[in-house]
């Protein structure tokens, strides 16, 4: 039998820059590359050379590394919790502080309502005049809410995200999409873009 290695920390140049992974030989037919808490980890057969278990992460380096980044992403502290009041002041703050930016294209005020969502930041029933908004948005920076708001705001002119909807908001807040990026390191699992289904 032969003796198994111990994880071997390894260091390696690649072309996204210098990666730290722990290399571990397992009896296993194929090489094994997890990106988790403990960070990088590759398992490879007992045959493979530590040469090969390196270009294998080379090779690999541009998919590591946006696993990487989507883990520090993952990692956003929300703010303290606010009360009940608090909540509804910053999210109905959020709302006016954007509403003069639709006003001029005949979007009227709509009803606030806001609710503790599981899978939504938002969401625009422009049919009743009404737009929801979570709560757990009161515990991410205001200028998230604030993009929150507009999206829903936007939905009163253009119901689907279609390029309709995203050229008035390129319009309107031209920074939106990084706005977008740095909320769903406050999500996890509230993805609000790109389910289709989500919006009515
Ligand atoms: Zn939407």
């Amino acid at each position: 039998m032969v003796k198994q290695p111990m994880p071997q920390p390894r260091l390696v140049d690649t072309p996204h820059g210098p990666l730290t992974y722990t290399l571990t030989r397992k009896r296993v037919k194929n090489l094994n590359l997890r990106v988790g808490t403990g960070g990088v980890a590759l398992s490879v057969p007992l045959r493979c050379s530590v040469r090969q278990a390196d270009d294998f992460i080379r090779e690999k380096s541009g998919w590591i590394m946006d696993a990487l980044r989507r883990r520090e992403d993952r990692r956003a502290e929300p703010l303290p919790a606010v009360s009940r009041e608090e909540c509804v002041r910053r999210l109905t703050d959020a709302l006016t502080r954007t509403y003069p930016l639709v006003e001029p294209l005949g979007v009227l005020f709509p009803q606030l309502k806001l609710r503790p969502l599981r899978s939504q930041w938002g969401n625009c029933h422009w049919a009743q005049g009404y737009i929801t908004l979570n709560t757990a948005l009161a515990r991410c920076p205001e200028a998230l809410r604030d993009y929150v708001a507009l999206h829903e705001l936007v939905h009163f002119l253009h119901h689907d995200h279609g390029p309709g909807f995203y050229a008035r908001m390129d319009a309107l807040m031209p920074d939106w999409r990084s706005r977008r990026k740095a909320l769903k390191s406050y999500g996890g699992a509230l993805e609000h873009e790109g389910k289709g289904s989500e919006h009515t």
